[in-house]
């Protein structure tokens, strides 16, 4: 069989999927391996769903955006609010981004709505051959040859060879390990709580997406399409706290109650906790076997940026590949893609995640009232709240990165 031109692509997340379904619309064709089968692949926790401009863009060019447009949540603004004093500190409007974008908002459409539809667009591509109930545990390479073994459905063990193999397997990625690349950072101490609560903030003056500034409890409140609509909320929990006290239902409501004292029991949907890392892989390829998304970069979500960032990684590979599978291009544009790509997971998810942290969880009054001042002054000039946008929508990573040579 010709294996010349496929690429094998581990992991049917956002980032495995994307990359799948830019690369098939060129021509190449794709084996995506999935751990998850047909009657679990529903069944993900709920994480990311803040899809920026440019990544909305992206979804547009493989017909993705307009299957996820109607189950999310256009949202143009998003808000600092200062917890201590409940006081709007500052608004941003994407509109300011007109001149910049088809899509001067974000999409509120969380990561399993966009697996799912993205999987149907997949299935139903000819290039596309895609193993779901199949979990990948190892590779080799030699030559131009990268054959990546798994576990079939049936429980037994089976090989398929290709071009090149993308890890798009998430954080744990079996390739990284094999590649022995260090994943260089840290693991914050403290854990975040998400919980998640049927009931509408706007009418307390939040909007879709708000960052909300504390010393003692910062916090995130975002809004997702139901029914019934949900809004998650974020809060630090301390590194020694047990997860069965915590998630409890009378401390779940006693820490909503804290924040937003309503004096009537919240409908919670769901809850859980997760540990944050800002990491980022030493190296994004060796050989036939390339990084993209978590499985090369890991962030705290405060901003949006890990799916987001991943996104941008599969469109930026898929194209070189195509290049380099229609012998436009050699093997060097790839030695290209880990630079502008780890440039971006360095300078801009992971230094812009830290500082919106930083600046949330800020204890000193006088730094905090400095970072206050200056999103004020920020948010009400035009040009000034332009920039901070380009930043934050993940803009100005991609036009840094196409002028890296
Ligand atoms: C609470 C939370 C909120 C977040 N919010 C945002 C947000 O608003 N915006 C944003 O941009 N990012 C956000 N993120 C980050 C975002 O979820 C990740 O960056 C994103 O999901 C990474 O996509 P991925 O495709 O690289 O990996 P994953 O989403 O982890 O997908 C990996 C896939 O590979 C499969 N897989 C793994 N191992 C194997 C194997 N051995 N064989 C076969 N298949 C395998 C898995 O089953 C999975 O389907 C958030 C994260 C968390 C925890």
């Amino acid at each position: 069989m010709d294996t010349s031109n496929r690429v094998i692509v581990v992991g049917a997340g956002p980032v495995g999927l994307c990359l799948s379904l830019a690369l098939a619309q060129t021509g190449v064709e794709v084996c995506l391996i999935e751990m998850l089968g047909e009657d679990n692949f529903l069944e993900q926790v709920s994480r990311a769903g803040t899809n920026h401009p440019a990544t909305l863009e992206l979804f547009e060019r493989i017909g993705l955006y307009d299957r996820l447009e109607p189950r999310g949540i256009i949202a143009p603004l998003f808000h600092y609010w200062d917890r201590r004093e409940h006081q709007l500190i500052a608004e941003f409007d994407h509109a300011h981004l007109k001149g910049d974008t088809r899509f001067p908002y974000v999409l509120q459409c969380e990561r399993i709505k966009i697996v799912e539809e993205a999987l149907k667009l997949a299935k139903a591509h000819s290039n596309i051959e895609v193993r779901l109930s199949t979990t990948f545990t190892g590779f080799t390479q030699a030559g131009e040859v990268v054959t990546a073994s798994f576990t079939n459905p049936a429980g037994e063990c089976e090989s398929v060879s290709g071009a090149y193999l993308v890890s798009a397997e998430g954080a744990r990625s079996i390739v990284r390990k094999q590649l022995e690349i260090e994943f260089e950072g840290f693991t914050y101490p403290d854990r975040t709580l998400n919980i998640e609560v049927a009931y509408d903030f706007r009418k307390h003056g939040y909007t879709e997406r708000n960052y909300i500034s504390d010393p003692e409890e910062w916090s995130n409140l975002f809004h997702w399409k139901g029914p019934p609509d949900r809004w998650r909320i974020h809060f630090p929990v301390e590194p020694e706290a047990e997860e069965t006290a915590l998630t409890r239902a009378e401390a779940l409501q006693a820490r909503l109650q804290r924040f937003l004292p309503t004096g009537k029991p919240f409908d919670i949907v769901a809850s859980n906790l997760y540990v944050v890392h800002q990491r980022v892989a030493q190296k994004f390829r060796i050989g036939r076997a390339i990084l993209a998304g978590d499985s090369g970069h890991v962030n705290s979500p405060i901003g949006a940026m890990g799916m987001n960032s991943g996104i941008h990684d599969a469109f930026n590979l898929a194209e070189k590949l195509t290049r380099i599978l229609r012998r436009e291009a050699g093997e060097d544009v790839l030695d290209r893609y880990e630079r502008q790509r780890r440039h971006v997971a360095l300078q801009h998810t992971q230094a812009q995640t830290i500082r919106n942290k930083r600046l949330l969880a800020e204890q000193e009054p006088a730094t905090r009232e400095r970072n206050h001042a200056e999103l004020r002054r920020t948010a009400e000039d035009p040009k000034l709240a332009r920039a901070f946008l380009l930043r934050s929508s993940l803009i100005e990573s991609l036009r840094e990165a196409e002028r890296i040579p």
